[in-house]
């Protein structure tokens, strides 16, 4: 059987490396089919979401991360992310006109921002310059700068398929060998795009490290699925502020908000509104009673 949305953790146990294994088909194809953009800015999206579902293995709560990449050149936002259990969205702004190339010449002037967000807690967030001459190079970087261990990331995506590969030290294992690092690190780098788009994990993992002891763990399901719903768009407009929304509704009769993850409508009418901004002040005077 193929594998696909799927992600896999695997471990090199004796030295001390974990690495994870990502493939996304199906959430892939229905992430990209909502937003528009050339090939080229899909498949940033695409390495992008490979990305955000390794890296959110490792949160140990309910929550998600969220990568965003924001410059002044052709290429505008890019943001992916992955909830704690592997939900994902993504999306693309950009001009038509996009250069193929490093970092630089697709997004300018920019920063790439991690941001973890869990759900009882402050957000943290680590930001490093969107440099280099892809995505998986600025995120080794920013392992190294935020959790300096080291690591290597190869991300690629074509119309069909998105995938990852991440191999990273574990923090201070006992018996750690330099020459380990490396050996893996020359064996990994043998990797071709091809090969990590196809090949499902153990396939790829004996085509790399056979001579090596690898503990491969069971797959988790990776999902297309939206966060967005009806209350949150209600709390958004409750923040605008009646003034605003009685703007939009004199001017357009109603009010339409579209999700840019989703493409789904939310249709607001006057009495809508009216009851959205009636359960303000029943907040407000629960707030000041207590
Ligand atoms: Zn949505």
């Amino acid at each position: 059987m193929i594998e696909q949305d799927l992600l896999h953790r695997f471990l090199f146990e004796e030295i001390g490396i974990r690495g994870e294994w990502v493939k996304l088909t199906a959430s892939w194809q229905t992430a990209k089919q909502h937003q528009q953009g050339s090939q080229n800015v899909q498949q940033q999206l695409g390495q992008a979401l490979a990305a955000v579902v390794m890296l959110s293995a490792t949160i140990k709560f309910n929550g998600s991360i969220i990568l965003q990449a924001q410059g002044d050149g052709d290429f505008k936002t890019l943001v992916a992310q992955s909830t704690h259990n592997r939900k994902i969205r993504g999306l693309i702004r950009s001009n038509d006109h996009m250069p193929m190339g490093s970092l630089e010449a697709m997004f300018g002037l920019g920063q790439l921002v991690l941001t973890i967000v869990a759900d009882n807690a402050q957000p943290y967030q680590g930001i490093v310059p969107l440099q280099g001459k892809n995505l998986a190079v600025a995120l080794q970087t920013y392992f190294e700068q935020s959790e300096q261990l080291k690591t290597r990331l190869w991300l690629f995506a074509n119309d069909t398929h998105a995938a990852g590969l991440l191999l990273q030290e574990l923090p201070a294992p006992q018996n750690r060998n330099k020459a380990d690092w490396e050996r893996i690190e020359i064996l990994a780098d043998t990797l071709t795009e091809r090969e990590l788009l196809e090949l499902d994990c153990e396939n790829l993992l004996y085509r790399l490290f056979n001579e090596e002891k690898v503990r491969l763990f069971d797959a988790e399901p990776v999902k297309f699925q939206c966060a967005c719903s009806r209350p949150r768009i209600e709390r958004t407009l409750r923040a605008m502020g009646r003034e605003e929304l009685e703007g939009i509704l004199q001017e357009q009769g109603t009010i339409q908000v579209g999700c840019e993850f989703c493409s789904e409508q939310y249709l607001f009418d006057r009495i809508d509104v009216e009851t959205i901004l009636s359960q303000e002040s029943v907040a407000n005077q629960s707030k000041t009673q207590h």
